[in-house]
């Protein structure tokens, strides 16, 4: 498949092409781009500055409250009180790193592994999902003594050198790296497939023979378990399960990314994989983990770490301190005792069904697809030929900004809406945004 545009270019703000109307957004940029260099990325043809924010809404320097229908990482409200508490208890208290004994932490790690398979039972804390993922390739490597990884053509999986690699949606145009090979991710809309799981384990073995044949040993592959930056491909439930048997077949280990759909944004369960009924080797997480507080981890087989820990012991100065634990109890908390899963669910159904609602109207609606607070919405030039419609798609992100909605792009093509709001997001949120998304469509149409 050919990439259109590199991840983080969709919603891009250029500086080449527009200039910010707004005097005081003008400054803004310039002294960002002076600091950051003239590469650094912003959203919008108009950045926004945001101020503070709460629950679903971001206040802009501009005097404008946006609803935010984008954001994943403040995934149980933006400045939510208990863990705002949580992290200031724990860092008026104590904050050092894990080569102490501290409860907090050993707390954290019990309960989060208490939402994980039996099988799964430790874990290692980050900072990130880059450093959780980096650290999963190398524990794959470890204990299979391959380094070959199959991952989605569109995949991020984030950002250092060794997970770069394996993000083919970061490096478009290059070739991919000798040990790394791509499969299709599942693609309800553009290549139904009445068994696309068997499709999809057909092209992983096919992967691994080809790697094979070139002398390289297959070590395992990692998938974001809700495939965003493909396009946002949740269905059907079940499809990785002969994804996974083929991977174990040929020797290899199975990473669920679960950065994205982790901590409950599906509306099934806690983690993406559950939707696919299956087990994974090993299980990395990030971004909704702390709700803003840098965290990560990634959780393992104990022989698995045992592996690793063999050749490689590893600390991470920052990763897992018993502020980010505290932080974590507090988001484990808060989605239990508000419900989010199933606020996820019902919220995110809510919403499927009005989007289709203004579809009848707006033909450049190709298709609505997700689970939980986790929708794609695929814009096209017509239902006919499928022909992608990135134009479409930037028209309305830019105009809902105009009326103080955020939301952002995804996919090869930069053609799909990335629906995926905080999850206290209610309906009375879900009627503005589809309120607003008929009407910015219904101008761009005329
Ligand atoms: N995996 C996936 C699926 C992601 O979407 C991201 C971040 N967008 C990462 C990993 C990397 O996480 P981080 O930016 O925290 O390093």
């Amino acid at each position: 498949m050919q990439i259109e545009k590199e991840i983080l270019a969709l919603n891009a703000y250029d500086p080449q092409a527009s200039k910010p109307g707004n005097e005081r957004t003008h400054h803004a940029v310039e002294r960002r781009l002076t600091a950051f260099g003239r590469g650094a990325v912003l959203f919008y043809r108009e950045p926004i500055e945001a101020v503070s924010a709460e629950g679903v809404w971001i206040q802009g320097a501009d005097g404008r409250r946006y609803l935010d229908v984008y954001n994943n990482v403040p995934s149980v409200g933006h400045c939510h009180p208990r863990v705002v508490e949580a992290i200031r208890q724990q860092v008026g208290t104590l904050n050092i790193h894990t080569r102490y004994l501290n409860a907090v932490v050993d707390s954290y790690a019990e309960r989060l592994l208490s939402t994980l398979p039996a099988a799964i039972a430790n874990v290692v804390l980050t900072c990130t999902g880059s450093e959780a993922n980096d650290l999963a390739l190398r524990v794959a490597q470890a204990a299979t003594g391959g380094t070959g990884f199959i991952v989605s053509e569109m995949a991020y999986h984030g950002n250092t050198a060794a997970v770069t690699e394996v993000s083919p949606s970061s490096r478009p145009g290059r070739p991919l790296a000798a040990h790394v090979r791509t499969v299709p991710a599942p693609d309800s809309y553009r290549k139904p497939d009445e068994y696309p799981g068997q499709a999809m384990a057909a092209a992983v073995t096919a992967a691994i023979a080809d790697m094979t044949r070139k002398g390289i040993r297959f070590a395992g592959m990692i998938a974001d378990t809700i495939f965003s930056s493909d396009g946002v491909h949740a269905d059907p439930p079940g499809l990785l399960a002969p994804v996974i048997a083929a991977v174990h077949a040929h020797g290899g280990l199975f990473i669920a990314d679960e950065v994205q759909p982790g901590f409950g944004r599906t509306g099934d369960a806690l983690w993406g994989f559950e939707r696919h009924g299956i087990v994974p080797d090993i299980v990395t997480m990030g971004k909704p983990m702390g709700n803003g507080f840098p965290m990560g981890g990634m959780a393992l087989g104990p022989d698995l770490l045992a592996a690793f820990n063999a050749r490689d012991k590893y600390f991470n100065t920052f990763g897992g301190n018993p502020v980010a634990a505290a932080a974590g109890l507090a988001v484990l908390d808060v989605i239990r005792e508000e419900g989010l899963i199933e606020n996820a669910r019902d919220v995110g159904r809510y919403l499927q069904d009005g989007l289709r609602e203004i579809a009848n109207r707006h033909l450049a609606i190709g298709e609505i697809r997700g689970a939980g607070l986790f929708i794609g919405l695929e814009f096209v030039t017509d239902r006919e030929s499928k022909i992608p419609a990135p134009e479409t798609a930037s028209a309305l992100i830019n105009g809902l900004r105009e009326r103080g909605i955020l939301i952002g792009a995804a996919g090869a093509y930069g053609n799909t809406l990335k629906i995926r709001p905080p999850l206290c997001f209610g309906k009375e949120h879900a009627d503005v945004f589809i309120e607003q998304c008929d009407a910015v469509l219904a101008r761009i149409s005329q």
